[in-house]
């Protein structure tokens, strides 16, 4: 199975990684969060290590972070979009203003679209991780009901937006995802149509997981903007993953079918043996092509880079 690594520390941790030990251990690609506000600054000097990693035999795939703050669901990345552009920012069902952009916004999708694509003109990666690209959702609140959200809504199912989140606004809302990773890989595709488009939904162990509008792994997997799909497996409890298990094998199944690939990413720490043989043993039975592991820069601390990448070594055998 390809073993990737993810590197999540920012361009200031790009100096502290390893490429020749990376290499060695058998890992076959990174895949790199690239932040928002620091790619404004520091593009190329993620382009430079992009390059490297490339010339040393390892694929690439960069994954946008901030941007809106529709891919991903931490509130501690910043993006200067959300402060610069507040009125194209989703509205939730009390009204208010969420710090994460509409993907029915034009006025948002244009930025989107210019920024990805320049993204993928610097970097020369082999591909992008939309990662859990969701609509809010908290405690019974949800979004969107921005005017571009009511008159899409109304255009498709002839009546208002209703205030509740009905099984229609829960449909609406997975088809402007998918509309939204349509437009990703479009941006990506209008500088290199080989470069591949990898979607991470919301972990599928969360409670708040189907109100996401990333929840229909099947209609995420028929997308013509879909390469790949990554399952997020949060912890790795052999207890926890076995209550999963139903659940991530529909999953696996939904992709499979549809001649797409599956990534498992796995956010564990590696700590002991019996963790890594349950991080293989999981992505193997789903029949997964690549495990990703994350991320680099903690696996260091804990492990040392010698021990790290024995570990490594041992998952790519
Ligand atoms: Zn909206």
């Amino acid at each position: 199975m390809d073993i990737g690594l993810a590197i999540t520390g920012g361009i200031e941790s790009l100096d502290e990684v390893n490429i020749e030990a990376i290499v060695s251990s058998g890992v076959s690609s990174l895949l790199i969060g690239c932040y928002e506000d620091e790619l404004r600054w520091e593009a190329e000097r993620m382009a430079a290590f992009v390059l490297e990693a490339r010339r040393s035999g390892l694929e690439c795939y960069a994954i946008p972070w901030g941007y809106g703050r529709l891919l991903d669901p931490d509130p501690r990345i910043p993006s200067l979009y959300v402060h610069t552009w507040p009125q194209t920012l989703q509205i939730d069902s009390r009204g208010r203003r969420c710090p994460k952009a509409c993907p029915n916004d034009p006025r948002f999708l244009e930025w989107f679209n210019s920024s990805i694509r320049t993204l993928a003109w610097l970097l020369e990666v082999n591909g992008f991780v939309w990662d859990e690209p969701s609509f809010h959702y908290s405690r019974g609140t949800w979004s969107c009901r921005c005017e571009y959200c009511q008159r899409l809504f109304r255009g498709s199912y002839d009546k208002e937006l209703p205030k509740r989140l009905t099984p229609e606004v829960l449909e609406f809302r997975r088809q402007s995802i998918a509309m939204f990773l349509l437009a990703a890989r479009a941006a990506i595709h209008a500088v290199d149509r080989r470069l591949r488009s990898i979607v991470m939904p919301p972990p599928l162990a969360s409670s708040s997981f189907r109100y996401t509008g990333a929840d229909d792994w099947a209609l995420l997997a028929d997308s013509a903007a879909v390469d790949a799909v990554s399952l997020l497996a949060v912890g790795d409890d052999e207890s926890f993953i076995h209550s999963k298990m139903a659940t991530y094998t529909d999953a696996a199944s939904a992709v499979a079918a549809r001649g797409k690939q599956l990534w498992v990413w796995v956010t564990s720490d590696l700590e002991d043996t019996a963790s890594v043989v349950r991080q293989e043993q999981l992505a193997t039975s789903l029949g997964a092509e690549r495990l990703v592991v994350a991320d680099y820069i903690s696996l260091v601390e804990l492990h040392g880079l010698e021990r790290m990448t024995r570990i490594l070594a041992k998952l790519a055998r």
